[in-house]
């Protein structure tokens, strides 16, 4: 038991250290991406306008990357209380219709009520909109987007559903896996997080995805005491 102990620590060690020199490659990144800018606008530079432009975006992307990534580290501290999922999801709602509205998504709740679950309100938060974001980037002529709560055979279950061109098999296989993404700007981080999210509210996800549209099922597998 001790040796698994220390074992835990070490992994603990290793991954808030990790977070901590992600936290400091921020702060010189930031730096260059500023003198970039500044350059970039320079007249002897404008025949490399669009390579600085790239450099910047590639600059963005790894922010990108270290900012997921220091989600997922950060949430190893979960704290459960007993709350309301569609409180959470009602109190998420208009920031959620304002990133839809501005992809020309509709998105809309169908809420029944639940229990009371056992939840870490950011980590839903941040589940939710993981979810949300992958349906609105996979509708970029716009759709609806439909967030529904139900019971199944006495399980809570949160579903998002889009529109969109649906995952192909090769690709299902492969969701999951940190960095796997399809996007030219994805980090391939929003599922990782949300399965690792799912995982500490014993949740599993499931997905049902066709060339009609994807819908992502979190079924909450909490049972009442
Ligand atoms: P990212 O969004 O940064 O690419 P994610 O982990 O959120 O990373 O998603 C990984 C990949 O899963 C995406 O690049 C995309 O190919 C696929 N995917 C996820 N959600 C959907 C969806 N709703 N519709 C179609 N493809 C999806
Ligand atoms: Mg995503």
């Amino acid at each position: 038991l001790e040796q698994m102990a220390s074992a835990f620590d070490r992994m603990n060690m290793v991954g808030s250290m990790a977070a901590t020199v992600a936290h400091e490659i921020r702060n010189p990144m930031t730096t260059v991406r500023g003198y970039l800018q500044l350059l970039g606008r320079k007249e002897k530079y404008q025949t490399d306008k669009e390579n600085f432009k790239l450099m910047i975006e590639e600059l963005d992307r790894a922010n990108n990357i270290i900012r997921e990534y220091l989600s997922l580290s950060h949430e190893k501290f979960v704290s459960l209380k007993s709350c309301s999922l569609n409180s959470i999801i009602e109190a998420l709602f208009p920031l959620i219709q304002a990133d839809a509205n501005a992809s020309k998504v509709c998105a809309t709740l169908n809420l029944s009520e639940l229990p009371d679950l056992q939840l870490d309100e950011n980590e839903i938060r941040q589940l939710l909109l993981n979810l949300v974001r992958n349906g609105i980037e996979a509708m970029p002529a716009g759709g609806n987007l439909v967030i529904r709560t139900f019971l199944d055979d006495s399980k809570a279950v949160l579903s998002v559903s889009d529109q969109g061109p649906g995952i192909p098999s090769h690709i299902l296989d492969r969701l999951g896996t940190p960095f796997f993404t399809t996007k030219d700007t994805g980090t391939g981080l929003g599922l990782p997080i949300c399965y690792q999210i799912a995982h500490r509210h014993k949740a599993s996800i499931k997905i049902d995805t066709s060339d009609n549209g994807t819908t992502f099922f979190v079924y909450f597998s909490q049972t009442n005491p």
